[in-house]
């Protein structure tokens, strides 16, 4: 049997970004994470499209992406740990029932100060080759698709490797004295009173217990702390021993297009919208989204569907190609001809681990803390996520992030919960 001092179950991006920030406050810590999965990246940060972006309405989401981006800038630019960051940009296009929406927000973000442009529908044709009027396509008008009114372009945005974020984590880790195992499944936790008394049987329900450790398939590990960050599997860990994490799991896929035609290869190489002559991740009227595989020369397309979609957690979601075929080519052809009867190469399916109001859910309950509910964009605010679970742990009030900003530890729990809804709704 083993003893730590934190036990961090799920060996995601942050299980590993929560151990990192542990550890550099206190190195001498004794701290192990533990994943079921064979190695890094068995999880949903494995799967991710790893898209970010600095611009969002919510102060919550603008602090805690803000804050892991610029961390992030920072290894690679600084550390020079590459993490195959490129600042490609978001083009978010609006069809103008829905730009004049969103209007009002945009302009009360750019008087805060965050940096945007937008496209004329010109522009969007000439630089992407986006088809501008769909009158008269009776497909088109059967779906409802309406033309692209303005594109907002937004600069601190853009993609990054997941993979090799989760290795940067868990080098650090590592170098800072922590363990990580794989191949470690959790079955059970201990749950014992605060005094134990010896009666066999215990802990009785007039006791109070806590959480003490956890039984995997490889034996017992006993810890004076259990941080559980199992993403889209917390619940299942959870609903068990009678603890509600307010989050639950939902299907997401990604299908691969290669950009396999000279039309396919100048919209992923597009010129003259950010410095790496690459397209920005694109959201389209419709919610298809296409962001840019430059390393692969692909692009990666996905829709983010919700009504119908159930709650449902599976051990190896599988891609659904009709989900393709009949759920995103029609609205991505008809924007963009370029990829008629372009079909994918490869596809795959995670989770979004979908919390009750989007953000993050960082509490403690029985001697057990959850830092889960990243709700998708766990890969953009890990960074900070790892910090605040990090600072309540260590009975913190504020967690100073990376950019220097106080954030009130608290506002992420259930019970003084305080977050920020996001108005820019896209
Ligand atoms: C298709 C898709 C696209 C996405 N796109 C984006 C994006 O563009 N931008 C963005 O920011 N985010 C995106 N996300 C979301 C992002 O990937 C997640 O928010 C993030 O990876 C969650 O990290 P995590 O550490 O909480 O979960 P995970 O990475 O899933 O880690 C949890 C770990 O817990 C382990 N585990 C579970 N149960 C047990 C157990 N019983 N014992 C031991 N270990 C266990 C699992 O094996 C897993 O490795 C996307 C996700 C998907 C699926």
């Amino acid at each position: 049997m083993s003893s730590y001092d934190v036990l961090i179950v799920g060996g995601g991006i942050v299980g590993l970004s929560t151990a990192y920030h542990i550890l550099k406050k206190d190195g001498s810590k004794k701290v192990l994470v533990i994943d079921k999965s064979h190695g890094i990246g068995g999880g949903d940060s494995g799967k991710s499209a790893a898209a970010f972006r600095a611009f969002f309405y919510s102060r919550t989401n603008l602090a805690l992406a803000h804050s892991s981006i610029e961390f992030y800038k920072h290894v690679q630019e600084n550390e020079k740990f590459d993490l195959g960051m490129l600042f490609v940009g978001y083009l978010l296009i609006f069809d103008k029932e829905k730009y004049n929406r969103v209007s009002k927000v945009i302009t009360d973000l750019k008087h805060r100060g965050l940096d945007c442009s937008e496209f004329e529908p010109e522009d969007l044709a000439k630089k992407l080759g986006i088809r501008t009027s769909l009158a008269g396509d009776e497909e088109a008008e059967l779906m409802g698709l309406k033309d692209p009114y303005r594109g907002i372009y937004i600069p601190l945005a853009g993609i990054l490797k997941p993979e090799n974020l989760l290795e940067y984590y868990s080098r650090e880790v590592q170098k800072l004295g922590g363990r990580i195992e794989f191949d470690t499944s959790v079955e059970k936790f201990i749950i014992e009173p605060k005094k134990l008394t010896g009666i066999p049987g215990e802990p009785f329900p007039w006791q109070e217990a806590e959480i003490k450790g956890v039984i995997t398939n490889k034996g017992e590990i006993r810890s004076e702390k259990v941080i559980v960050a199992a993403g889209a599997w917390t619940h299942k860990l959870l609903d068990p021993i009678g603890i509600d994490c307010h989050s639950k799991p939902k299907k997401r896929q990604i299908f691969t297009i290669p950009a396999s035609k000279p039309e396919l290869n100048k919209l992923l190489y597009a010129d003259g919208i950010n410095k790496y002559n690459i397209m920005p991740f694109i959201l389209l009227p419709g919610d298809v989204y296409l962001r840019p595989e430059p390393f692969e020369k692909a692009f990666w397309v996905g829709l983010s569907d919700d009504l119908g979609r159930p709650f449902i957690l599976e051990e190896n979601p599988q891609p659904e190609e009709k989900y393709y075929m009949y759920g995103i080519y029609p609205v991505l052809h008809q924007y963009f001809p370029q990829f008629t009867d372009m079909w994918p190469s490869s596809m795959w399916a995670g989770h979004y681990d979908i919390s009750l109001d989007g953000q993050p859910v960082i509490f403690e309950d029985y001697n057990l803390i959850v830092s889960a509910g990243t709700s998708g964009s766990g890969i953009m605010k890990a960074d900070a996520i790892g910090r605040i679970t990090a600072s309540l742990y260590y009975g913190e009030r504020e967690a100073e992030l990376y950019t220097g900003e106080a954030f009130r530890v608290s506002d992420l729990s259930l019970q003084y919960r305080k977050v920020e809804p996001e108005l820019l709704i896209i």
